[in-house]
């Protein structure tokens, strides 16, 4: 190819964010294989999926959560929508564990948590009973919801941003997320989540309380 070519190839709007530790720090409760596949397959396929479809449109160059209003609910989108918010799902994620993660929030969510569940245990609780109950692919998110805590599930891509929510919190319940390490064992997968890589600091920074 000529060199005027190869400078006429514009960057790629959207890279692989970086993981926020390493693939085998979420070990023995997430495999270094599953994050493996999950963040370098899985998560780096969105990513370049998105940069496809949006190049040559007019949101390309847009911010991801632009991208992510402008394409939902949009039957020409669908597409770019489930990619976009896919990348955005993914990154989320990760942030929503951390190793050494679960135990107790922090004291500044506590309140919320009890003033919306009653305690932190039924908190948790309705988390594992959205991550397992979600028929197939989707998400467990705990989000602020005008100004109080809920727990809901979305499906496949879908994501509370759309619906005027802010997520806190996300569990990915799609299989690639579990079915190396817990084959069709979804409950002791979200249960070990839920226990022991849970950032509720991270909760705590998105809820801004
Ligand atoms: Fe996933």
């Amino acid at each position: 190819m000529p060199a005027r070519a190869r400078a006429a190839q514009p960057a790629p709007a959207f890279v692989l964010p970086p993981l926020p530790y390493a693939e085998n720090a979420l070990e023995p409760v997430i495999s270094a294989s599953t994050m493996g596949y999950h963040y370098g397959k899985h998560h780096r396929a969105y990513i370049d999926n998105l940069n496809r479809l949006a190049a040559g449109t007019e949101l390309a160059g847009l911010p991801l959560e632009k991208i992510i209003a402008a394409s939902a609910e949009r039957a020409d989108a669908v597409a770019l929508f489930n990619n976009a918010a896919q990348a955005w799902n993914h990154a989320f994620y990760w942030h929503s564990l951390r190793p050494g993660g679960g135990g107790t929030p922090p004291a500044a969510l506590r309140p919320h948590i009890e003033a919306a569940f009653g305690s932190v245990d039924a908190c948790r609780k309705s988390l594992a009973a959205a991550a397992t109950g979600q028929f197939g692919s989707g998400w467990a998110w705990l989000v602020m919801d005008g100004g109080k805590l809920r727990v809901v599930k979305t499906t496949n891509a879908d994501l509370p941003l759309t619906k005027g929510m802010q997520p806190l919190l996300t569990i990915d319940v799609w299989e690639h997320a579990y079915y190396l390490d817990y084959q069709n064992r979804r409950a002791d997968y979200v249960e070990a989540v839920i226990d022991k890589l849970l950032n509720w600091d991270f909760a705590a920074q998105n809820a801004h309380v």
